[in-house]
């Protein structure tokens, strides 16, 4: 008996809902190993006996062969008395704590199952296959714990072969929750010319038929409905953007496959493996080949994704096609519509058929969107495949609420040290997305056993989430938008220091009641000095300014030159008509509806007006992404401005006048100008790393989704020695922003103590 160990482990992690019972089950069978494995929703606990060198291997496999979706945050183990155990046993999960282990979000189709739907006689093209390893998880989960019960696959009966591999502990399939073949599980159901349709070949068939012939399809996805037609069609695209009142957003596309998708875009490792990943975002690729000219209109890259639900395969068998738009299934910004009903009524308005199945989504999940910068992948927004992964952090962020921005939101709870942020919600201004605010706010704190003590909003009161939050009862914690930010990404590095902040967006209220957005900071979790910030600048009209780049065009320009600037020549001014830029630049001069603005984002605008590239902004922050998107890389100019009390652009704008004068092209002029932005973070940078003796830099704001710009200001500060920490798993923009207010409001409460 010498040689013979008990140990007592336990697992922390995702681990839940992704196959890690069984998992460990098989490892330990394999090396001869009897005790049992317990899934209590704070862990994994193992109670495991045999031969040291077996139990050395077991370890060792936990780590190595660990499910693709599951993420192992801790292994403990400890040595026990000998128990004598007989066999390995699974015991049913029970609830036993308010510590709950996290919840896996959805998982691609796996290729096992893609297999099997070729050869499994119960499972041939069969669109809801799925085992442990794959399927939906947080979009069917009601409650915990992970049972099928309480997922949207209760009212499916498993039948005998489901059962039987759901029971059997060596079977791929056991346990895996939404388990389903073509006697027993959901079914799809076509409705198209007031006919419907319910046999599955007869339906893939004429699917296939409708997109071939140019139709538009509202079809049934995973975490919501999506519309889809083919790619390569521009008439039926540009209905389609008609349809859906999108004048200039580019549409999202599914390729058939990997190859499809490195004919018409440059893909390199990183983005090869990020876009086949489990997760399978939407990333937005340089692109190289030519779709449908309305898909996207004046961009260099294109939003693509590969599929990820069975149904898409077997969709790309048939269809002749590389790609189809797969757009959310919404009307302009509301969120993205998941019940059959409301797509009936709605979605039937804007398609020509609509695709629907049996399966209710409980949780809604858009697309994720991501980007590939210097070798990272950086989330835009973190939907689908990423939540309700947790970050981990090093603080105590229990019991407490973040509310989040409001233009886009997220919001997130915090639980022991993680804090998990919700899916992409949007803006909140929307009556329709405040109701799935709300919502998904109370299914969050259900889900996640979770009862706020104390909730953190923006120090902008008139913010929707901050109001829910005033109308909480509770103790709240007030955020400055841009200290948010920062803080953010401080987080998702557990940074806990001073640092220099840099976070620049479009707009956040500042502490001294001005609209703040390009700002310099040294802050840490705690509080922030404000360094720098670029020239307050008169944003006409308020939110009008947003819409209407030229707006800010115009006040920068008679800031800086008053009147004289109508004899300047300015292309742009011939958008414009005359009254209105008479009655703007008497708004500015009287001061009427013109808040002081230090934003990034609006100085952005007025370049990318000045410059003719976006006058009129069609959707959220069109102007620099247009600006971006015209940049020149060979030209490594640049323009003069000056840094005193504050950062003055009126060289730069005077330069960038005489370029347009000398007929100077667009490209070039973008280019210098991003060289401008880039000079002057790192004259602010150096001149505080050395007066406050800090080497850590922080970028944040949803300016830095420019990947010219996050590309080249992160090569050249880490070039300069700098430790440069920027964003890749939470999003720069507002999306962030709750994670940022979590560890705020944290940090504070911690220091009260
Ligand atoms: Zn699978
Ligand atoms: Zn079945
Ligand atoms: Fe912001």
């Amino acid at each position: 008996m010498k040689d013979i160990l008990t140990l007592k482990i336990k697992i922390k992690g995702l681990v839940q809902g992704v196959g890690f019972r069984p998992f460990i089950y098989r490892i330990a069978v394999k090396n001869n190993l009897y005790g049992w494995v317990d899934n209590r929703n704070d862990g994994v606990y193992i109670n495991i006996e045999g031969n040291q060198n077996n139990l050395n291997n077991f370890l060792v496999g936990i780590k190595m062969e660990a499910p693709p979706a599951s993420n192992i945050i801790s292994i403990n183990s400890e040595e026990i008395p000998f128990a004598g155990f007989k066999n390995f046993r699974i015991i049913k999960s029970k609830n036993t704590s308010n510590k709950i282990t996290d919840i896996s979000p959805d998982i691609a189709v796996c290729d096992d199952c893609l297999n099997d739907m070729k050869v499994q006689e119960n499972r041939i093209d069969y669109p809801f296959i799925n085992c442990t390893n794959c399927g939906p998880r947080f979009t069917i989960i009601k409650d915990l714990p992970y049972d099928r019960e309480q997922t949207t696959m209760k009212p499916f009966v498993m039948c005998d072969d489901c059962k039987s591999e759901y029971k059997n502990v060596s079977d791929r399939r056991f346990h895996a929750q939404p388990v389903a073949c073509s006697i027993c599980g959901p079914e799809y159901e076509l409705i198209y010319d007031g006919k419907k349709i319910n046999n599955f070949h007869d339906i893939l068939k004429i699917t296939v038929h409708l997109i071939e012939e140019g139709k538009i399809i509202a079809m049934k996805g995973l975490g919501g409905f999506h519309i889809a037609c083919d790619a390569q069609n521009e008439t039926t695209v540009n209905r389609l953007r008609e349809l859906k009142n999108r004048d200039g957003k580019p549409f999202a596309v599914m390729f058939s496959d990997i190859n499809k998708l490195k004919e018409y875009t440059e893909v390199d490792k990183t983005t090869e493996e990020r876009i086949l990943s489990w997760q399978r975002p939407i990333l937005l690729i340089p692109k190289k080949k030519k779709l449908a000219k309305s898909v996207c209109v004046g961009f260099q890259t294109i939003g693509a994704m590969l599929p990820y639900m069975p149904f898409h395969y077997l969709l790309f068998e048939k269809l002749k096609l590389p790609a189809i738009v797969l757009t959310s299934g919404n009307l302009s910004e509301e969120p993205i519509i998941i019940d059959n009903k409301t797509a009936k009524n709605e979605l039937s308005k804007i398609s020509d058929a609509l695709l629907v199945y049996n399966r209710d989504i409980y949780n809604r999940t858009d697309d994720s969107v991501a980007m590939i910068v210097n070798d990272k992948e950086r989330i835009i927004r973190r939907s689908r495949g990423y939540t309700p992964s947790p970050i981990n952090l090093n603080l105590n962020v229990d019991g407490i609420l973040a509310t989040g921005a409001e233009l886009v939101n997220c919001f997130c709870i915090g639980k022991g040290k993680q804090a998990i942020l919700s899916q992409h919600i949007g803006d909140l201004k929307n009556i329709e997305t405040l109701d799935f605010y709300t919502q998904t706010i109370d299914q969050f704190k259900k889900l996640f056993r979770m009862k706020p003590e104390l909730i953190v909003c923006d120090l902008h009161p008139d913010y929707l989430s901050s109001k829910y939050a005033d109308e909480q009862n509770q103790t709240i914690v007030r955020v400055q938008h841009h200290h948010a930010h920062i803080a953010s990404c401080m987080a998702e590095h557990n940074l806990d220091e001073k640092v220099i902040g840099i976070a620049f967006d479009g707009i956040g209220l500042g502490d001294d009641n001005k609209i703040w957005g390009g700002e310099f900071f040294v802050c840490d979790l705690n509080d922030y000095e404000r360094i720098n910030h670029f020239e307050y600048i008169p944003m006409p009209g308020g939110d009008k300014a947003t819409k209407n780049p030229w707006r800010m065009a115009v006040s920068y320009l008679y800031s800086y030159f008053g009147e004289d600037f109508k004899n300047f020549e300015l292309d742009f001014l011939k958008n414009i008509n005359g009254d209105e830029l008479d009655l703007l630049i008497s708004i500015i001069e009287k001061n009427i509806n013109c808040p002081l603005t230090s934003s990034a984002g609006r100085l952005f605008d007025a370049v990318s007006a000045l410059t003719g590239l976006c006058t009129h902004s069609s959707f959220h922050a069109e102007a620099p992404m247009r600006l971006e998107a015209a940049i020149n890389h060979n030209n490594n100019d640049s323009y003069n401005f000056d840094i005193g009390e504050y950062i003055s652009m009126k060289k730069t704008f005077i330069e960038i006048i005489n370029d347009l004068k000398n007929n100077i092209p667009v490209s070039k002029i973008s280019a210098k100008f991003h060289n401008t932005i880039i000079n002057i973070i790192f004259a602010i940078v150096f001149e505080t790393s050395e007066k406050y003796k800090i080497n850590k830099v922080v970028l944040s704001g949803g300016s830095f989704q420019n990947r010219y710009m996050l590309e080249r200001i992160e090569k050249l500060l880490t070039a300069k020695g700098f430790e440069v920490f920027s964003h890749s798993k939470t999003p720069s923009n507002d999306g962030g922003i709750a994670l940022g207010q979590l560890a705020i409001a944290a940090k504070r409460k911690e220091l009260k103590k």
